[in-house]
């Protein structure tokens, strides 16, 4: 089988195992895992904020965040098919009590205007206040698309005059900084605080971080530990996340060539295709994923019409080849 589901399947490589059988570890709940502050001191410096909190998921990550910026009652703006509003089963407003309201881009990209529309200051205690902006980069549902850097700085400015925070889900803003060149320190300097994950195109079996200012940071570290998230001798799990840092962002280039190449056999314009993710539209979507499977690609659907197709770093060029042909006779 040929598993293009998600880049969340690849198995640790040898060198990760290796890296992380020889972690340093300590109880991280006393603060005394030394992998795991090198990980967040490494993940912090590389956005240019002052600390940064591991977590055991993405989902926990982006829920603490949010839940930082936003108080209960309060809203936060994102795009329709963010993961924060569809792909985290409701926690913003089962676990933080918060409200969402969204603006809707084919590509997931920010729409000042609709943004403008939508916001909502401090009239007094009458209505629903916006709290915070959130954005998602790359954008999952919309194909793995970038958010331009211009536009994230644009929407900054216009939350900031407005007393509004930033939270930016980079889940794979290593695939952002991938496909554009742009510094990691000039995404982190579009937000308040950023979620990472490196469990996806990293490579790495678990983990993601939670990047801001120490304040707000510490305050994390208090609520992760009420959820639930205060983990022991992490250090091993660090590991894996430090060593895919050294080994596996720059490869990434090869996981966005062999998406343009699987684009181009699903009928998708490979220049359209940014990253590693290709998500087309399909009346039989679900019956597509079907066949492929029958056929040894393994594909997922995102909505009812959605075919995604992701590449990962455990999908060769010659996968990559195979799973095309199989896509294109379909
Ligand atoms: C995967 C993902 C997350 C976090 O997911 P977990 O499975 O909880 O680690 C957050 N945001 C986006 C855009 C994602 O793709």
């Amino acid at each position: 089988m040929i598993d293009l589901r998600s880049d969340t399947v690849t198995r640790p490589s040898e060198g990760m195992r290796a890296a992380m059988a020889r972690a340093d570890v300590g109880d991280d709940v006393y603060g005394e895992d030394p992998t795991v502050r090198e990980l967040e001191e490494r993940v912090a410096g590389l956005l240019g904020h002052e600390a940064a909190l591991f977590t055991p998921t993405g989902s926990m990550a982006n829920v603490l965040a949010v839940g930082l910026l936003v108080a209960p009652g309060q809203e936060v703006l994102c795009e329709s098919r963010a993961h924060i509003a569809r792909a985290e089963l409701g926690a913003h407003g089962a676990v933080s009590g918060l409200t969402m309201r969204t603006w809707s881009h084919p590509r997931g990209q920010v729409d000042l205007a609709a943004v403008e529309d939508l916001f909502a200051p401090d009239l007094g205690p009458f209505f629903v206040r916006t709290a915070a902006i959130s954005v998602e980069n790359t954008h999952n549902f919309a194909g793995g698309a970038v958010l331009p850097i211009g536009e994230l700085q644009a929407l900054r400015a216009f939350a900031s005059e407005r007393g509004a925070a930033v939270h930016l889900d980079g889940a794979r803003l290593w695939n952002a900084h991938v496909a554009t060149g742009v510094p990691f320190s000039a995404y982190g300097a579009t937000a308040d605080v950023v979620a990472v994950c490196l469990s996806k195109g990293l490579g790495a079996p678990v983990g993601s971080l939670l990047v801001g200012p120490a304040a707000l940071v510490a305050e994390a570290r208090v609520r992760r530990k009420r959820l639930g998230g205060g983990m022991r001798q992490v250090g091993i799990l660090a590991a894996a996340g430090i060593y895919a840092l050294d080994h596996h962002v720059e490869r990434l280039a090869d996981d966005h060539a062999h998406a343009r190449l699987l684009a181009e056999a699903c009928g998708v314009d490979p220049a359209t295709v940014d990253t590693n993710i290709v998500a087309f539209d399909r009346p039989d979507a679900v019956a597509v994923v079907e066949k492929a499977r029958a056929d040894g690609v393994l594909i997922g659907a995102v909505g009812a019409r959605t075919v995604r197709v992701v590449t990962h770093l455990d999908i060769s060029r010659a996968d990559a080849e195979a799973a095309a042909r199989v896509l294109a006779a379909l």
